[in-house]
């Protein structure tokens, strides 16, 4: 991060808007990177009250930020108060990243793109795959219509509500054409193509801090060798779901891959530059690291 003697009147600002921001772990990734980037900029995070979003976007634009990006809950909103949308946020009506084109605030959705470039760094691809998909929010939306948009073979969509899993499968089978099925959480049926799937996904909030004492969303026994165990929580990094998953021999994938790499996408649309990915996912880890030693674990 750029010393504060460092700020001078050629620096630019970026940050992240959500309500509350303290939780974020974006300040201290992208700032590592872009220090390594000899950028001078610097990466703020700002906690943006739901009635204030629309002013927060015209500040964008006022105070020339080179950008921001969007955590919860307001991604939605900021989705229908930008000038443009591109690629999946267009689909999805779900932003997580502006980029201020010299005044043109256009929106964007990096999480499934980061989703998928985690899996494909790990070893795995979804690519003519079986995958079930837990959870239907806004993560799993995300994830739901990368998935399929990247030549998944079948796609089941598994969540406590049903019907949002149905809107959900609707909106993939008109998007991108493949065989996708909504289920009702805790089904024989669930049950059944989470055996078959070869790669399960987690993108519910279950087995996130402070529930990491719950039990996983799959149970243990349904797991295998050979198959891929995936979980969108990084808090903690270690859930249950991929201890289950590592005492089948499954191969796992945490949720920080698809942190680092939804920020490293949203800093390549900023500075149009090859980014440091070993350095945010080294800072990542630590500012993990420090919040878990800090309650104790
Ligand atoms: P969200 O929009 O609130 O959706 C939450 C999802 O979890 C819904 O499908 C909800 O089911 C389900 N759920 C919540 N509690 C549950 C429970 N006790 N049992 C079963 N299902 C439950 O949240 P989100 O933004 O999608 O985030 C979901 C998780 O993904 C969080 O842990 C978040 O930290 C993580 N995430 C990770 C990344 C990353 O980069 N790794 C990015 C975004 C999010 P209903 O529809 O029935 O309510």
């Amino acid at each position: 991060m750029r010393a504060l003697r460092d700020l001078d009147g050629q620096t630019r600002v970026v940050g992240v808007i959500g309500w509350p921001v303290a939780h974020s772990l974006s300040p201290p990734m992208q700032n590592a990177a872009l220090e390594e980037m000899g950028l001078n900029w610097v990466y703020v995070p700002f906690a943006v009250r739901p009635e204030w979003v629309a002013e927060a976007l015209a500040a964008v634009r006022a105070l020339g930020l080179v950008g921001i990006n969007v955590t919860v809950p307001h991604k939605e909103t900021v989705a229908q108060l930008v000038d443009q949308l591109e690629g999946s946020a267009r689909v999805l009506g779900s932003v997580n990243t502006v980029c201020n084109r010299e005044g043109t605030l256009v929106g964007l959705s990096t999480d499934g793109e980061g989703f998928l470039r985690a899996l494909q760094e790990a070893g795995g691809s979804v690519s003519g795959k079986r995958v079930v998909l837990y959870g239907a929010g806004g993560a799993g939306r995300a994830v739901a219509y990368a998935v399929a948009n990247h030549g998944a073979a079948q796609l089941w969509i598994v969540n406590r509500t049903l019907q949002r899993a149905e809107s959900l499968a609707a909106l993939v089978r008109e998007q991108c054409g493949i065989r996708v099925s909504a289920l009702q959480l805790g089904t024989e049926e669930a049950q059944r193509v989470t055996r078959q799937a070869e790669v399960v996904i987690n993108s519910t909030s279950q087995g996130m801090h402070p529930h990491e004492d719950e039990p996983p969303i799959v149970a243990e026994e349904w797991l295998s060798e050979g198959q891929w165990v995936c979980d969108l929580v990084y808090n903690p990094r270690e859930t249950a779901l991929l201890q289950a998953a590592r005492r089948r021999n499954a191969r796992t994938l945490d949720g920080t891959g698809m942190l680092v790499h939804q920020g490293a996408l949203a800093l390549e649309s900023w500075t149009g530059r090859e980014v440091p990915i070993a350095t945010m996912r080294k800072a990542l880890h630590a500012a993990l690291r420090a919040r878990e030693q800090s309650r104790g674990h």
